[in-house]
């Protein structure tokens, strides 16, 4: 009788540790096993220079992508300047933030942007997470930021703003970072059924259910910021009407592979 809870308890234990190696296949292994994650994990370093190449981001700033495989999973580069990023410098995190395969490396501090929306919104696979200056004065207004062209017109009604000082625990004054889960929620719930949130004092973070899309909102949406300040300047501007946003969005967000090859090939050259 004790041996076979012995042996039961053995192979449990054996189950528990196939069950653990299988789980910490490093991102190289998955990519060499999965044409998908290798093509999503080139895609995102791919993506990393373009959103420097385009001022989306600078030294600062991060772009993750859902595992395809798995999607309780996603990758995010290491603590790193975008246009650095390569293939090596690609982590794995679970939902709360936490970084697989016995991976130690230093990573962003601001992980739970990604964990926060990708955990809440099963319909965005790709996060990107950027301080572009055009942004700013809509958080620190209160400006409502809405689509001023076709570009952007998945700005719809209009980007909400998150106050970090309204969730931060136990004190409202903050370093400004999302840097827990609750606050990664806070931002969430915020965001709402939207793809974009505005951050007070800090940037913005966009989400869709591609990169290459993610990449395509996160720039013209920082070209709306541009041209909706200076229009403010002249006098009433005319937005785009929820019905013209929507009817663009549909139509502009199926041409996103034109300017795709052009930012790719900008940083693909020698
Ligand atoms: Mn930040």
């Amino acid at each position: 009788m004790k041996n076979i809870k012995f042996r039961k308890a053995f192979l449990s234990i054996s189950l528990l540790v196939v069950s653990i190696s299988i789980e910490a296949a490093s991102v190289q292994e998955q990519m060499a096993e999965f044409p998908a994650v290798k093509a999503a994990v080139e895609e995102l370093v791919l993506a990393n220079h373009i959103l420097y190449d385009q001022n989306a981001v600078d030294g600062y700033g991060h772009i993750s992508i859902r595992n395809p495989n798995n999607s309780n999973t996603f990758f995010l580069a290491r603590s790193l300047a975008p246009s650095v990023v390569t293939v090596d410098d690609i982590m794995e995190f679970d939902m709360n933030g936490k970084a697989l395969n016995g991976d130690t490396r230093t990573a962003y501090g601001e992980r739970f942007i990604h964990s926060g929306i990708l955990r809440n919104r099963p319909d965005i696979n790709s996060v990107i997470h950027g301080h572009a200056a055009s942004i700013l004065p809509y958080g620190l207004t209160g400006t409502t930021l809405k689509p001023v062209y076709h570009m952007s017109a998945f700005l719809g009604e209009g980007a909400p703003i998150f106050e970090i000082r309204n969730f931060a625990k136990p004190s409202p004054d903050t370093d400004m970072f999302i840097s827990n889960n609750d606050l990664g929620d806070a931002l969430s719930k915020i965001m709402g059924l939207q793809y974009f949130v505005l951050m007070r004092g800090h940037g913005y973070a966009a989400g869709a259910d591609s990169i290459k899309k993610v990449v395509f909102r996160s720039i013209y949406a920082i070209q709306n910021a541009s041209i909706q300040s200076e229009a403010m300047k002249m006098g009433v501007v005319q937005y785009l009407t929820p019905g013209e946003a929507s009817a663009s969005q549909e139509t502009i967000e199926k041409t996103i592979g034109r300017p795709w090859q052009l930012w790719s090939e900008r940083v693909k050259k020698p």
